[in-house]
């Protein structure tokens, strides 16, 4: 039997019409409680597919409909037996990484890990006795030896990798954490169900911030926890439920909504991207770009390996040095000065300044003549046009 496609999946997966009107979109179940009819006798059997992993709907830091036609979507759009969402990609990692470890459980994590997870690690679950080693995830052989020097409980990557956009290889790292009995977690912001699929190359957990690209239109912040096994989904579902770290009934639903346009958005980030990647290549004014497209990035044959598209990222550095990097990011019109990304807007950021100013003097430091661009699906004319005024 042939299986749905992705963008058949983003458009119908969790999302059958209301079976009480016929609404073709999951209304947005704004309610904190449900009618019980006689004590214990929970509604909710009647949505199907939607209430597939509870008896019925009690309170909605346990459950809520809305927010579990976005799981049912999320999970199908990762493969994954189940999703979990919450309520931003922080609470999801801190989720996970609590429903997998114990005090003195050891982590290996990317050296150049996105700032938060880098400050969840050191400055947060540090304190309960979980201990972290920061190593280049794109280097399998470091990795290696990390494992045969201390056993892990975790290996934590992400591919590609803010702000440098370095490549890991997730099944050359899949290989090696199940042979030291670690769990694979990849942190899939960046690429998006739609250009990589990490439980696919075996991975045993996907984690997004789907502030992102699955929300896509910086109008909400969430998160989302795909896995592969259901009993660490019914971990997570338990700990969700005792922390209360869920998303709101209409975060869940701009969520979803987003969800539904993931490839095309993707493709258009993706075609726009690569053409700026080669306009900077080429300009005077830029010392080097960190773009996994171009056949010159250390991680491209991994790229063009496992990822369907190189995504709408992209670095660069500044020959003129820090003081122009600031200017620059101070002069474009379409591109907006902000953190985030992944929205169908341009941004323009500051990484050493901005988004990684709490990685100064660590190892995870970035250079001081960085700007990161997220290329939005404007019209792409229009994003060069911009980009060449503001680098003079
Ligand atoms: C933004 C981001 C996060 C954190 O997600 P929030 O939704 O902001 O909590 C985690 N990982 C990566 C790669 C991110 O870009």
């Amino acid at each position: 039997m042939r299986h749905d496609g992705f963008e058949t999946l983003a458009i119908h997966a969790g999302q059958q019409a209301d079976p009480a009107t016929g609404a073709v979109v999951p209304p947005i179940y704004q309610v904190s409680t449900y009618k019980q009819d006689g004590v214990g006798g929970l509604r909710g059997k009647e949505l199907g597919a939607a209430a597939r992993w509870i008896e019925g709907y009690e309170y909605s830091r346990t459950d809520n409909p809305t927010r579990g036609a976005l799981e049912e979507c999320l999970a199908a759009l990762e493969g994954g037996a189940r999703c979990l969402a919450f309520a931003s990609g922080m609470a999801a990692a801190d989720a996970l990484i609590r429903a997998v470890c114990r005090p003195g459980d050891h982590a290996l994590i990317p050296h150049d890990a996105y700032g938060g997870t880098f400050r969840l690690f050191d400055k947060v679950l540090a304190g309960s006795g979980l201990s972290y080693l920061p190593v280049p995830m794109s280097d399998a052989g470091a990795v290696r030896d990390a494992l045969a020097a201390r056993p892990a409980r975790l290996v934590w990557v992400e591919t590609p990798t803010n702000p440098l956009l370095s490549i890991a290889d997730i099944a050359a790292l899949h290989h090696l954490a199940a042979d030291a009995g670690a769990l694979l977690v990849v942190d899939n912001t960046f690429a998006s169900p739609y250009l990589q699929q990490p439980l696919a190359l075996g991975a045993d957990a996907v984690v997004h911030s789907t502030t992102k690209y699955i929300g896509g239109h910086s109008d909400v912040v969430g998160g989302a926890v795909v896995v592969a096994d259901p009993e660490l989904a019914e971990r997570l579902y338990f700990l969700r439920n005792a922390v209360g770290s869920a998303p709101g009934p209409f975060d869940a639903w701009l969520t979803l909504r987003g969800a539904k346009t993931l490839a095309v958005r993707m493709d258009r980030h993706c075609a726009n991207a690569a053409r700026i990647a080669d306009m900077l290549t080429a300009h005077p004014a830029v010392a080097a770009v960190y773009y996994p497209g171009l056949a010159s990035h250390p991680g491209h044959e991994v790229a063009v390996k496992q990822m369907r598209g190189f995504g709408g990222m992209v670095s660069f550095r500044l020959r003129a040095g820090a003081a122009e990097a600031l200017a620059v990011c101070g002069r474009t019109r379409l591109f907006t000065l902000g953190e985030s990304l992944g929205g169908v807007e341009s941004l323009i950021e500051h990484p050493a300044r901005m988004t990684h100013a709490s990685t100064a003097g660590s190892p995870l430091e970035v250079p001081a003549d960085l700007i990161r661009l997220s290329v939005g699906i404007e019209s792409c004319d229009d994003l060069i046009e911009d980009l060449r005024m503001a680098l003079g």
